[in-house]
């Protein structure tokens, strides 16, 4: 039988409506703001009020905050008092904003490139049933462009307005820190590829707690390394970023100072080293073997957790001609392999 002219064209349409209907059905298994991620795992963008309720939530994170932590968050003034972590909670909650179509099209597209390529690369994690993806304004840590905490990630007004592969590369980044977070295990082969080893948490004492640059997607103090100074003296550090003088305006990032916080003990229980009642830190320039450690992938070198978070993206973005390709293969095979049963 032949189709004439007219049916063809109404065979064409029902094909055409039988197309729609699959494909929709196929994609709209899931609400327009939600995006699967892994057959366990979906992103979900949370609407201004589901935001206020993720961030309004007080964490290890916001916990610990020391002095220069809330006054250069919240921007305060030199001669002001010092906000309280309720004042941060506050703040974080009006920076919330709502999502544009574009901006959804953008995550959606980055959440799709990541499910392939779990996929191509045989990538298998425990992940969250839940991602939420939260929008705000970023004045609230410093114009980040992007931050997690819990099971959510923030992306900020900066990050999102962006190219696409850029916008990928900063959701593989986060990603990563919702992926550690999820797994200690995981988390703990991932840091030794790094040279980093993990022990007891350390609480800071007040004189590194006040100073020190307070990162969502790393509150802990959990990590050290192996050290050598470059006056050879021998030493295990976990890494803190701090900074040298009062909060007296601007993004705190532009205050930033990098070092190790030395520590002693055996194995897994170290205590912060003091020195006529100061804590010993050492600068990172005074570090001889840091870049032996953690390579040269990256210059994003602020902490392990960032460290391995840019490693991530290399591998998912498949990049080629690093100078240390050992660290992103046997990334690989620790996510390939690692899934809990
Ligand atoms: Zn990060």
């Amino acid at each position: 039988m032949r189709l004439n002219f007219i049916h063809r064209k109404t065979f064409y349409r029902w094909k055409y409506i039988l197309f729609v209907f699959i494909f929709s059905a196929c994609s709209s298994r899931l609400p327009g703001n939600e995006y699967r991620l892994t057959d366990e795992c979906v992103v979900v963008l949370a609407d201004v009020e589901k935001g206020i309720e993720l961030v309004s939530v007080s964490d290890d994170y916001t916990d610990k905050f020391g002095e220069f932590d809330l006054r250069s968050k919240l921007l305060v003034e030199p001669d002001a008092e010092t906000p309280s972590v309720d004042d941060y909670l506050n703040n974080v909650a009006s920076q919330v904003r709502e999502w544009t179509d574009s901006e959804k099209e953008k995550i959606k597209a980055a959440v799709e490139f990541a499910a392939s390529q779990f996929k191509k690369l045989s990538i298998s994690l425990t992940l969250p049933d839940t991602i939420f993806v939260v929008k705000t304004t970023g004045r609230e840590e410093g114009n980040a462009m992007g931050y997690t905490r819990s099971n959510y990630i923030v992306l900020t007004e900066s990050g999102l307005f962006t190219f696409q592969q850029s916008l990928i590369s900063l959701f593989n980044h986060e990603l990563f820190h919702i992926i550690s977070r999820s797994d200690e295990n995981l988390r703990e082969k991932i840091y030794s590829l790094i040279g980093f080893t993990k022990c007891n948490n350390q609480v800071l004492p007040e004189d590194l707690k006040n100073i020190k640059i307070s990162n969502p997607d790393a509150p802990y103090f959990d990590y050290y390394a192996e050290l050598e100074t470059i006056d050879g003296t021998k030493l295990n550090g976990i890494m803190l970023m701090y900074s040298e003088r009062p909060f007296d305006g601007g993004s705190f990032f532009t205050y930033t100072k990098l070092g190790f916080i030395a520590v002693t003990g055996e194995g897994m229980e170290k205590a912060i080293v003091q020195n006529s009642g100061k804590s010993v830190l050492i600068p990172l320039d005074q570090v001889k073997n840091f870049y032996d450690l953690i390579g040269n992938n990256t210059h994003y070198i602020i902490n392990p957790e960032e460290i391995m978070a840019e490693n991530f993206n290399l591998l998912l973005t498949e990049k080629t001609n690093l100078p240390n390709p050992e660290i992103t293969d046997e990334l690989l095979k620790i996510l390939q392999t690692n899934k809990q049963k």
